[in-house]
């Protein structure tokens, strides 16, 4: 029976059928009757296996996620899918299905301006899916040039005090924006971050891209690594050296590198994702009849849709078909 209206549904991605078209949202498997979406290139949003290289992301998706996968993807257009800027990471995008009803998907996404974007703005649609990574009332963050300045005044301090500074960063995304706001400064990269720097540089981003060549002594330096875990002996050491470290991650809202045994001095709110309140805005300014809501706090975030705005709302649960007849 062909199905009328639209269709949802989470596995292998997140499946929406539109007029009898089938999309999959950042699929696990890419498939080659689908048109196959990438939101970014984080590795929880890009595909393992591929049945088809064909993809419809923006050529900077395209490119990192190429990096990531060992595979050369190609970038397509699809005259059904709207690619806008999602705010999140450097390249990454919403789309707009249209059809019949028009079906938006964030993908990973933020409101608030930072130095490679304006913020993603609102889409007016019939269907919303939306991530609700911090979609609990206690996650609202300052202002992106608060945090800035915060972590300036702090790297500076440490630079004048004779020592490094050691910035713990996702590899992709936050990396980026520390190399845009720490460019004045005499900063070196993991490897990993150099080369994602690079193929940025490429699509027309003036960021450093500088690898980290082990320095014995010599003045003090910023140092960005690719997070804690793969690249501790080289952090310990330098901190056995006198380097101080900082984390950056909307989870800072909770305290959650706080504590004795954590090894990071100063941890600052600075998130890729929307807060609370910017969830519901971006919401409210879209105007969708029903949202569907995934990632994090997806089921208490759906409730908060529809005591604050009215507006018909429920999480994706896996392999659970949602269908709007209309
Ligand atoms: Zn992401
Ligand atoms: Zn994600």
């Amino acid at each position: 029976m062909r199905i009328v209206g639209t269709l949802i549904c989470l596995g292998n991605g997140i499946l929406v059928e539109v007029d009898g078209r089938r999309y999959r949202l950042d699929p696990r498997r890419t498939t080659v009757d689908d048109t196959n979406v990438i939101s970014h290139a984080h590795t929880d949003h890009i595909p393992r296996s591929f049945k088809t290289l064909d993809v419809t992301c923006s050529e900077i998706t395209r490119d990192f996620a190429s990096e990531r996968c060992r595979k050369d993807l190609r970038a397509i257009k699809d005259d059904h899918v709207e690619l806008v800027d999602a705010g999140h990471i450097p390249g990454s995008t919403m789309c707009r299905i249209s059809g019949s009803r028009r079906v938006v998907y964030t993908g990973d996404f933020c409101v608030r301006s930072k130095t490679h974007t304006d913020g993603a703005k609102p889409l007016s649609c019939e269907v919303l899916v939306m991530e609700a990574t911090y979609g609990k009332p206690r996650y609202r963050f300052p202002d992106h040039s608060e945090v800035v300045s915060a972590m300036k005044d702090w790297v500076s301090e440490v630079l004048h005090s004779g020592s490094s500074a050691i910035l713990l960063s996702y590899p992709l995304g936050k990396s980026q924006e520390l190399a845009s706001i720490f460019r004045e400064f005499p900063i070196f990269f993991h490897p990993a971050i150099a080369s994602y720097n690079r193929i940025l540089r490429t699509h027309g981003f003036d960021i450093p891209s500088e690898p980290f060549e082990d320095i014995k002594g010599g003045s003090p330096i910023v140092y960005v690594s690719s997070g804690l875990g793969k690249d501790s002996s080289r952090v310990q050491t330098m901190r056995k050296r006198g380097a101080k470290t900082a984390a950056f991650s909307g989870w800072a809202v909770d305290g959650m590198f706080g504590g004795r045994s954590s090894y990071v001095d100063r941890a600052f709110p600075l998130s890729d994702h929307c807060g609370y309140d910017e969830l519901l805005w971006f919401v409210k300014r879209c105007a969708p009849e029903v949202v569907y809501t995934v990632h994090g706090f997806a089921r208490e975030f759906a409730g908060s849709i529809r005591s604050e705005l009215g507006i018909d709302a429920r999480p994706l649960i896996a392999n659970q078909r949602m269908i709007d007849q209309f």
